[in-house]
């Protein structure tokens, strides 16, 4: 069992923190939040004044934080980690981010002797709580083989998907995949619910023909079609509208660096931005339903 620091205790790092203490490790927690340090102190975990205190003894640090510029300040510069960590410690960090802001970081870390690993997670809040998520690394294949153990006590799947930067290239590919299947999708619904077909029946034809895809078989968008489907409550819950569009935001800019055209992830960008700029940022992804029914205000 290893001693593992965990910065980032928001809706996806609380639940992988405590499942990593369900597996036995000795775990020291940090967050800005207080209420969310006191949740996991709760559950066993030990805490610290500073985040510099609280990686003092850590054999393995893990970032589960918001965006890429939370993630060079509590890593980078004067007062960032890495200048006082040892050589020797493995440092994971799950945050979706840009992959040259991952690879800034890798190469403060390569420089000071620090193994580096980027880990993006794709499962949402439900796989963090079931230990199920997938993770999506980028780094040396010796620093995946130290992190592999730790990370299956969070997740199923645990790919390696190339050098540095890798793992965050892989979740924005998948991440802008997944709007334009739920945006077509959604318009797939809304045509033949419009002329007057039953949304329940039209998706079991599409999930058992060629237009068959996820959203179709665990997430469908329209109301009352699944039962366990964030559609079903109202949307509330699930993967929210607002980090969608963040995720779309970085793989255009991805996709202008590499010269790359990206038409379809751009008109899915175009079209979470509108709906969220409707009041719907805090609601689940397949909201965007309701662009397509015309419910949004
Ligand atoms: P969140 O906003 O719920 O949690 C982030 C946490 O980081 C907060 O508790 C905040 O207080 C803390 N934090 C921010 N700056 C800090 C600092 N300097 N030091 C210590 N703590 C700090 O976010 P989340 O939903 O848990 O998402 C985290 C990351 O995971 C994001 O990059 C997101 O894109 C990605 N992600 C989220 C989901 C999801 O469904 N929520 C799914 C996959 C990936």
């Amino acid at each position: 069992m290893a001693m593992i620091t965990f910065i980032g205790l928001g809706n996806m790092g609380g639940p992988m923190a405590s499942n990593l203490l369900r597996a036995g490790h000795s775990v020291t927690v940090f967050d800005l939040s207080e209420d969310a340090v006191a949740a996991l102190v709760a559950e066993g975990a030990k805490t610290a004044e500073t985040a510099h205190a609280a990686v003092d003894q850590a054999e393995c640090v893990i970032t589960m934080l918001p965006a890429g510029e939370h993630v060079e300040a509590v890593y980078l510069g004067e007062h960032g980690l890495l200048a006082s960590l040892p050589a020797d410690t493995l440092v994971i960090d799950s945050s979706t981010i840009a992959p040259e802001t991952s690879r800034g970081v890798a190469e403060a870390a390569i420089a000071q002797g620090i193994a580096f690993l980027d880990a993006p997670v794709s499962g949402g809040v439900g796989g963090a709580k079931a230990g199920t998520l997938t993770f999506i690394c980028g780094g040396e294949a010796e620093t995946f083989a130290r992190a592999e153990s730790i990370l299956s006590d969070m997740g199923k799947n645990i790919f390696h998907a190339g050098p540095h930067g890798a793992g965050q290239v892989a979740k924005i590919c998948n991440n802008m995949l997944l709007a334009i299947l739920m945006s077509g999708t959604s318009e797939a619904l809304a045509l033949g619910v419009k002329n007057g077909l039953d949304p329940v029946v039209l998706s079991e034809i599409m999930k058992q023909s060629s237009g068959g895809n996820w959203a179709l078989n665990v997430y469908n968008p329209w109301p009352g079609v699944m039962e366990k489907a964030p559609a079903s409550r109202d949307y509330q819950g699930g993967f929210l509208v607002k980090l969608m569009t963040k995720d779309l935001g970085l793989a255009l800019d991805n996709a202008v660096q590499h010269h790359a055209a990206v038409p379809m992830g751009a008109l899915a960008r175009n079209l979470y931005e509108l709906h969220a700029g409707q009041g719907n940022q805090d609601l689940d992804f397949s909201s965007i339903q309701r662009f397509y029914r015309g419910d949004d205000q």
